[in-house]
């Protein structure tokens, strides 16, 4: 999995506090902000602070530490934003892009949680 990260991508920018971006939650070792340009009402994205290109690379390369605190910032995020089934809200959608096919844009891992509108089905007919 040779994955080579760019470290001029704009997460790593704005991880480095270059850009700004509107904080919804900074862990040990994750960020999540707004979406700047929202698909839902409620539209973050959630990195991790360490240097991973993709889902895969970040899976297979990254800490236990990291991998847990980056899954539980996804559920503080849920549960910040009012949108977790589990506390009688409308439910949420995670998507997380890997390379061309699904059109990433950013090199740096990130996911996207949707909420606070009915989504819709997974993916468009083909
Ligand atoms: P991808 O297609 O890589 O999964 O999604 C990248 C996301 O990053 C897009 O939804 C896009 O709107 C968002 N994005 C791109 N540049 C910026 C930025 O400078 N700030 C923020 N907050 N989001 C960005």
């Amino acid at each position: 999995m040779p994955y080579t990260y760019d470290d001029q991508n704009i997460f790593a920018k704005i991880l480095r506090g270059e850009i700004p971006n509107d904080t919804v939650l900074e862990t040990e070792h994750s960020l999540a902000f707004n979406d700047i340009v929202p698909q839902a009402p409620v539209h973050v994205l959630v990195i991790p602070k360490g240097a991973y290109v993709c889902h895969d690379h970040f899976a297979a390369e990254a800490r236990s530490e990291e991998i847990v605190d980056f899954m539980r910032a996804t559920a503080e995020i849920c549960r910040l934003k009012d949108i977790s089934p589990g506390d009688g809200h409308s439910g949420f959608r995670v998507i997380g892009n890997a390379g061309e096919a699904a059109m990433q844009e950013v090199p740096h891992y990130h996911l996207h949680i949707l909420g606070g509108r009915l989504l819709g089905g997974l993916l468009p007919v083909a």
